[in-house]
């Protein structure tokens, strides 16, 4: 399932084909992905300029010339990518395969340099869905989403306001996507063993009486934007390795520190400590008791 890191791979590989190129034609194959297009959703995007592509937590953000916003969310198995072996080098970023019975959405375009193109949404379970909106705030979907990870909003005196009284775990206090926008189960586990924070500590210890962040919680802050910053950095070869190698779905699996490695020895310098496993919130944890501290 793509987090944060592997749509912000596939938003940076999107871009430069994207960017400046206008929507000639939008074929649905169905009626709906997850949810169903909204009315009017083809014909809203044909004869616009795609001027940027954007991220808001998992979100893609196509912006408009006309000023409003195509916005596409992956959910477990979308995928984009380029028809033709013209664009075979753009292509593998979004490698699904060859199966057309998935092409869900085609979008015909034309790029002022790259000539025309074919972008092609796949998804084989459908959680992926597509909406078109006039302003992000307009959006249900990412109204009310806190700070970006990687933006300047975020960061320890920010999470000490949310967690200040709070007496969740921090799992569920880092899920919040109130308190951290588009960080999901893998790299909530990732940071915490980053910051050496066991991930069942009630969130209000990492606050100060002062309400100020405590020297652990910078830690964490620290290390949220780490392994995203070291997920996003190995997701163009990583990517490229992967496909190259078994030519399969196109998504990278990062070399993860705890995530999936129950039984496993602590990669923490000098951490003698072997993984665990919980289950929080019908989720999988993973964590090191040993240098990660209640
Ligand atoms: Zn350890």
């Amino acid at each position: 399932m793509p987090e944060l890191p592997e749509v912000e791979t596939v938003r940076r590989g999107l871009a430069p084909w994207l960017e400046g190129a206008r929507i000639d034609k939008v074929t649905l194959n169905r009626r709906d992905l997850r949810f169903p297009f909204p009315k009017g959703f083809a014909e809203a995007l044909e004869g616009q300029t795609i001027t940027a592509v954007g991220r808001r937590a998992k979100y893609l953000l196509f912006r408009l010339s006309g000023g409003r916003i195509w916005l596409g969310h992956l959910g477990m198995t979308g995928v984009f990518r380029f028809a033709g072996a013209k664009f075979k080098d753009a292509s593998r970023y979004y490698e699904p395969g060859d199966d057309i019975k998935h092409d869900h959405v085609v979008v015909s375009l034309s790029h002022p340099t790259k000539g025309r193109l074919t972008l092609i949404y796949s998804d084989a379970r459908r959680f992926g869905f597509m909406d078109i909106v006039d302003r992000e705030e307009d959006s249900p979907y990412l109204n009310g989403l806190g700070p970006e990870p990687l933006g300047n909003q975020f960061g320890a005196a920010e999470m000490a306001l949310r967690f200040k009284g709070k007496s969740a775990p921090m799992k569920a206090a880092l899920l919040d996507q109130r308190v951290v926008a588009g960080l999901g189960n893998i790299y909530v586990s990732e940071a915490l063993h980053r910051a050496h924070i066991r991930p069942t500590t009630e969130a209000k210890k990492l606050v100060l009486k002062s309400g100020k962040p405590s020297a652990r919680l910078e830690l964490l802050a620290e290390g949220v934007r780490a392994v995203l910053n070291e997920a996003i950095k190995a997701g163009g070869s990583t990517l490229r390795d992967f496909r190259d190698a078994d030519g399969g779905s196109g998504y990278f699996q990062h070399r993860f520190a705890v995530y999936d490695r129950e039984g496993e020895p602590c990669p923490t310098p000098g951490c003698t400590g072997t993984i665990r496993r919980i289950v929080q919130s019908g989720r999988s944890t993973f964590y090191c008791p040993v240098c990660q501290k209640p």
